[in-house]
């Protein structure tokens, strides 16, 4: 069994004021076995504030999306080094919204992952089909061409984290069923054996897409689920603590 990873994403929510509900999931660290990692990425304007919060704790801290560059005139935009400075430990890359709404391809997100993977950040890269390519039974091949375009070729396990979100599960209160789930990670369990050999076996997997503590403890217990990337239900520390202590 791989070592979990507990994943939360605050996409664009979050003020000084969530640093209680961080707070809160430091203070609830304690009761959770020490057998899993605690992550939260938080907007990027709070990176440094909720590093400084976690500090001394195994609560880890990540961004959410970094610029393929290392620096430039890339107005508004954030780099792999820029993350690390503020004292995050990992990134999330290639969310769905970010494919949808910013239209990022599999190529950038390639190109980002060698961006953080070389500033020494562990990068979720996440892949997942929508509800269209779903009805059609496109499903695993569409994960399988964003894996094999996303996924950079120095991937290895304790530094890529994989994401399966997907994208008519997130936000929207339904999830696949077991089955699904464990058809889909034991697709890309079996991608990335072929293409990392015992590097692929040890990444991590994630499912991700409307995970919350009543369907946590089904989730998590699917083969080849190493875990799970949370969006709303981590937005409350109690929610958040509840989905981690079904391990
Ligand atoms: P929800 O948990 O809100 O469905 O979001 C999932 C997600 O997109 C995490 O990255």
């Amino acid at each position: 069994l791989l070592r979990p990873l507990v994943a939360g994403n605050w996409k664009m929510n979050g003020t000084g004021q969530s640093l209680e509900q961080l707070a809160a999931i430091v203070a609830g660290l304690d009761a959770l076995p020490a057998s899993i990692d605690l992550l939260i990425c938080p907007p990027a304007t709070l990176i440094e504030r909720a590093s400084r919060t976690a500090h001394g704790s195994r609560l880890l801290i990540g961004g959410q999306n970094c610029h393929e560059k290392s620096d430039g005139a890339y107005t508004g935009e954030i780099s792999a080094a820029m993350l690390g400075d503020c004292g995050a430990s990992h990134v999330i890359l290639g969310h769905s919204e970010r494919r949808t709404l910013y239209a990022e391809t599999s190529d950038l997100v390639c190109a980002k992952a060698d961006a953080a993977l070389g500033k020494g950040l562990v990068t979720i890269i996440c892949i997942g089909e929508t509800e269209t390519e779903r009805r059609a039974g496109e499903a695993l091949s569409i994960v399988e061409q964003q894996l094999a375009a996303s996924v950079p070729a120095g991937a290895r396990a304790a530094t890529v984290v994989i994401a399966y979100e997907p994208v008519w599960a997130i936000g929207t209160g339904l999830t696949p069923t077991a089955a699904e789930v464990a058809e889909v990670h034991a697709h890309i369990r079996a991608l990335l054996v072929a293409r990392y050999g015992s590097e692929g076996q040890a990444m991590r997997i994630l499912y991700g897409g409307s995970v919350k503590a009543a369907n946590a403890r089904e989730l998590l217990a699917i083969d080849h689920v190493d875990g799970a990337l949370i969006g709303g239900a981590s937005l409350k520390a109690s929610d958040f603590l509840a989905i981690a202590s079904v391990y």
